[in-house]
């Protein structure tokens, strides 16, 4: 059985809110299926390639082993990323960053910014 701490699920499910709300923004109305979250942290909306995006993410964020010291993911995901995935996460952290705080989510922001 996985282990895991509340700081991954806190993660994960920003993480999951963050891809759902760029992938329903930017991939307009495309096929979509449900992503399960690992530890039953909910399901999320997302197109295959998003889909993709979060499992990476997710496998990342499970096996990140700066628990404790980690000032943010914001910092951790510069080395923890491959290239691609880096590119990508800094575009839905800016798109669904502005979005989320044009709603007033001022919280999920909170963490990821400051
Ligand atoms: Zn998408």
């Amino acid at each position: 059985m996985e282990t895991h701490t509340k700081l991954q699920e806190k993660d994960i499910r920003l993480i999951g809110k963050f891809v759902e709300v760029y992938c329903a923004g930017k991939h307009g109305t495309g096929e979509r299926s449900l992503f399960c979250l690992p530890a039953g942290l909910g399901e999320r909306r997302l197109c295959a390639e998003c889909a993709e995006f979060m499992a990476y993410a997710v496998a990342r964020r499970m096996k990140c082993p700066l628990e404790a010291e980690k000032p943010s993911c914001k910092h951790c995901r510069t080395h923890c990323y491959n290239k691609t995935n880096l590119a990508k996460v800094k575009e839905i952290m800016a798109y669904s960053g502005k979005k989320l705080m044009l709603r007033g989510r001022l919280d999920y922001i909170w963490h990821y910014f400051f």
